[in-house]
């Protein structure tokens, strides 16, 4: 793959100096700090075809991230997060890629099912399944299903004798890692509504429950220490810490359990100064404290599985919006309106983070007499539509070449957490999701229209 083309003029960046490079689609092409192409296709073209605001993925970026996966952990299994974009064609080129996949919901599950995913190669998580879904996931006999808590444990021991099949379980275990990472997305620290806790001893306790159960086989270990990790040794800690708890395992029931999954997490571009490990990196160092650790303890190495979402999906997504009020305010900021906001992005009002923006498309001719111009390098505040002053998408960021109302806005990185976590505020409708590659566009999902919306909605007017 080569390295997407960039010609940011003047040197320009796009904000807190990182490198924008890194938050672009291999395919992208940018001229004159602005992004014409991707997927071999006129990003101005795109936009007429499907509207703004539009969700652009970039094939050859997701099937070079999925590729890139299953090489750097050859040796074990890559589960694909689907929460992170589950949408039917993507959950189809992660098969395609020999990925496995992580649901965490009926909904989930169903979207994999319809996406032909073989429900041998389906992770199911959650804290809180449903008997309906558990009942879901062992009829259609889903590989591995990971156990969250002691009331789960009942209910699932309830379904599979119901069903009369024994289930693969992996436990879900809390080791107590603090992953420096934003406290919502932070799921390895002792006080989580997640799995069960290593250090007060309810891992092993649900361990010996799973061991003693009839219907459940205990396979294999789980933990998730959080997502948008830029620190390895967040990662190789837990590798440490969850041999130790196998060889407790080994030591107490004499089960050596064969599979470790250690979730996913692994940080990407989002922010400009963001600085991410290289994915060789990443497998190079979780193997290898694996490795050391199970020989420490005098165990085998068990299989890695790894669960990565956000580093599969994220960089091949770019968002393209048309920009549309510009409000320079005299000594305070420059608001540029977007035609989309929170409702397709709600990570800056959730997490604060906010992701490169680039204008795109072609330059428009001198703008008419009136029309403000906010020039490349001026501080902007990129604002959606929304009503509510929260409705913010980046503070503080500096464009790579002039913006003028109407032209076309690009977010980069937005392929993960951006159509999952969208929502139907003000009554937009969720924008269209599109795969580009050599020179065609696909849709993985149409745009929502308000008749959709409606459809749903029975009149209280009798007719
Ligand atoms: C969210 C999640 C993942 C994926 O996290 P990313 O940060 O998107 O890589 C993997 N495993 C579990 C259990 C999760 O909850």
């Amino acid at each position: 793959m080569s390295p997407p083309r960039v010609d940011l003029l003047g040197g320009a960046s796009s904000g807190a100096g990182g490198d924008l490079a890194g938050a672009l689609p291999v395919t992208a092409v940018v001229e004159g700090g602005r992004l014409r192409a991707l997927g071999g296709l006129d990003v101005e073209e795109l936009a007429e075809r499907f509207a703004t605001p539009l969700w652009v993925l970039d094939r050859a970026t997701l099937v070079g991230r999925m590729r890139a996966y299953r090489e750097a952990f050859a040796d074990g299994e890559v589960v694909y997060a689907s929460k992170a974009l589950c949408l039917r064609g993507v959950l189809e080129l992660a098969e395609a890629e020999g990925l496995l996949v992580d649901c965490a919901t009926g909904g989930e599950l169903t979207t994999a099912e319809a996406a032909g995913v073989a429900p041998a190669r389906i992770v199911l998580h959650g804290n809180n399944k449903s008997a309906a879904e558990l009942d879901a996931a062992v009829a259609l006999g889903v590989g591995r299903i990971v156990v969250d808590s002691f009331s789960e444990l009942r209910r699932l021991e309830a379904v599979a004798a119901a069903h009369g099949r024994t289930v693969d379980v992996h436990l879900r275990v809390t080791p107590g890692i603090d992953a420096h990472t934003h406290e919502f997305v932070a799921t390895g620290q002792d006080d989580s509504k997640f799995g069960f806790t290593l250090s007060s001893g309810l891992a092993h306790e649900a361990a010996a429950v799973v061991i003693a159960s009839e219907h459940l086989r205990l396979t294999g270990a789980h933990c998730h220490v959080g997502s948008q990790v830029f620190e390895l040794e967040a990662f190789t800690t837990a590798a440490r810490v969850m041999l130790g708890f196998l060889a407790e395992l080994a030591e107490a029931h004499g089960v050596v359990l064969g599979e470790l999954n250690l979730g996913g997490g692994l940080g990407v571009v989002e922010d400009p100064a963001d600085d991410p490990p290289s994915l060789e990196g990443y497998a190079a160092a979780v193997g290898g404290a694996l490795a050391a650790a199970a020989a420490g303890y005098g165990l085998p190495t068990p299989r890695l599985f790894v669960e990565p979402g956000r580093s599969v999906v994220g960089p091949a997504g770019v968002t393209l919006y048309r920009a549309g009020t510009i409000k320079p305010l005299d000594g305070l900021r420059t608001y540029v309106s977007v035609d989309g906001g929170m409702s397709d992005n709600p990570r800056y009002a959730l997490y604060g983070a906010a992701h490169p923006f680039l204008p795109a498309g072609a330059p428009s001719r001198e703008p008419a007499a009136g029309i403000p111009r906010v020039p490349a390098g001026t501080p902007v505040t990129i604002v959606g539509k929304h009503c509510e002053s929260g409705d913010v998408l980046a503070e503080g960021a500096t464009l790579a070449a002039d913006l003028v109302e109407d032209e076309l806005l690009a977010a980069l990185g937005t392929g993960a957490y951006h159509h999952a976590m969208a929502s139907n505020y003000n009554r937009l409708g969720r924008p269209a999701v599109v795969l580009v590659g050599d020179g065609e566009a696909v849709v993985l999902s149409r745009a929502e229209t308000v008749a959709d919306l409606l459809a749903r909605e029975p009149s209280l007017r009798r007719h």
